[in-house]
């Protein structure tokens, strides 16, 4: 039993996840706020949500709102369990690490797809813009207000959108390359 439990805690720190690789996830599918409880499951095993929520010194049902958002995502996994005394049911957490290069991945594919469909709008659109800022339109948007700013009644012109283009150029580029593999490392 106890060989065992060495085994699992081996498997588990051999994946040499960075730490800021593992937030980059779970802020972008939970949110900062689940990140003391992934970092408090993490080389740990079946830990009862009440122990999370005492250690992480959080309200049960915020603790546990908290723990379904992140299964949802399949950050976390859990086992029910019925407490012998007690007699009623108690879910006992794990961390699922080994899904974040996935999930990672997923998130990069996500935001390739959309960073390419604004460019492609960007490129294929001539925009007019508010000179108070308050909008920006395509071309046949700002026809149908005559050119005048929906907000301000301002006259809207003609906005070169080069930079733009090339800022979503850059981000596109940087995404590519910035594969999982690299950032994998510790
Ligand atoms: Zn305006």
């Amino acid at each position: 039993m106890e060989q065992k439990q060495v085994l699992i805690e081996k498997k588990k720190t051999n994946m040499k996840l960075s730490k800021k690789f593992i937030e980059d996830v779970v802020v972008e599918l939970v949110g900062e706020e689940a990140l003391p409880i992934i970092f408090f499951l993490r080389g740990k095993s079946k830990i009862s949500e009440f122990i999370i929520a005492e250690e992480l010194d959080l309200e049960i049902h915020r603790t546990r709102n908290l723990l379904y958002r992140l299964y949802e995502h399949n950050l976390v996994f859990f086992l029910r369990k019925k407490d012998k005394i007690k007699g009623w049911y108690i879910c006992y957490w794990d961390f699922n690490e080994k899904i974040i290069p996935e999930a990672a991945e997923k998130i990069r594919l996500q935001k390739i797809e959309k960073i390419e469909e604004r460019l492609s709008k960007e490129e294929s659109n001539n925009f007019f813009m508010c000179k108070n800022a308050c909008a920006r339109m395509t071309f046949d948007k700002s026809v149908e207000f005559n050119f005048k700013c929906p907000e301000c009644g301002q006259i809207m012109n003609d906005q070169d959108n080069t930079r733009t283009i090339e800022f979503l150029q850059e981000k596109l580029k940087e995404l590519k390359k910035n594969t999982t593999h690299a950032k994998k490392k510790v």
